[in-house]
């Protein structure tokens, strides 16, 4: 692609590195920005620049967070003795939604995948290890989604936490395998929080 403006280029660049954009959508948001007024170009770059530098991860669960401590973990409402383990706040956001759940979330910030190069050290696993270990906890509920990694991830940690007294579940989830966590619909999800089973069971089952 041959541009007349290095500024354009340079900018159609940057927007290309994003997931699932080519040059030829980036090059057609840039134009979009150069023919809206200045001040929206400026809010965008404003906001992503504040979301970098501002933003935080929960110290307690690793949601993201615009505080130390996240809304979640802070509400002396919520129960500390259940932690439910999800991917990212994708899954946060979704379980919230369904008003079913009213422990605490460990965000492990993505699923044990070698063919991507993450291992269990790239995870937030020892944190929750170690929640576990200090005996607040009475039950650890996987809900990760239920593809091959997600079962990789929940397989590991159900190990890593054979030596203590915690009840181990799933969500009992009534959608198919491989379906994301997130495209689930509030009612099912809802459900399947309510509808949980231990962890050994859903071994059987597979
Ligand atoms: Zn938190």
């Amino acid at each position: 692609m041959e541009f007349s403006s290095k500024l354009l280029e340079n900018a159609v660049y940057e927007i290309s590195q994003l997931p699932g954009i080519g040059k030829r959508t980036a090059l057609r948001l840039v134009l979009h920005l150069l023919r809206q007024p200045k001040e929206q170009t400026e809010r965008l770059s404003f906001a992503l620049q504040n979301l970098r530098s501002e933003i935080k991860f929960c110290r307690n669960c690793h949601n993201i967070s615009d505080t130390e401590l996240c809304e979640i973990c802070a509400n002396p409402k919520r129960e500390e003795s259940t932690i439910c383990v999800v991917e990212d706040i994708r899954d946060v956001m979704a379980i919230e939604n369904t008003n079913q759940f009213k422990g605490m979330y460990h965000v492990l910030g993505g699923k044990i995948s070698p063919i991507d190069g993450i291992g269990p050290h790239n995870l937030n696993i020892d944190s929750l290890v170690e929640k576990v270990r200090s005996g607040k906890v009475k039950e650890i509920i996987f809900a990760l989604s239920s593809t091959m990694e997600g079962d990789t991830t929940n397989f590991y940690i159900f190990k890593q936490l054979e030596p203590y007294e915690v009840i181990t579940s799933t969500i009992a989830r009534g959608i198919s395998v491989g379906d994301e966590l997130e495209f689930a619909d509030e009612v099912t999800l809802g459900r399947s929080i309510l509808n949980r089973i231990p962890f050994e069971n859903s071994l059987k089952n597979s």
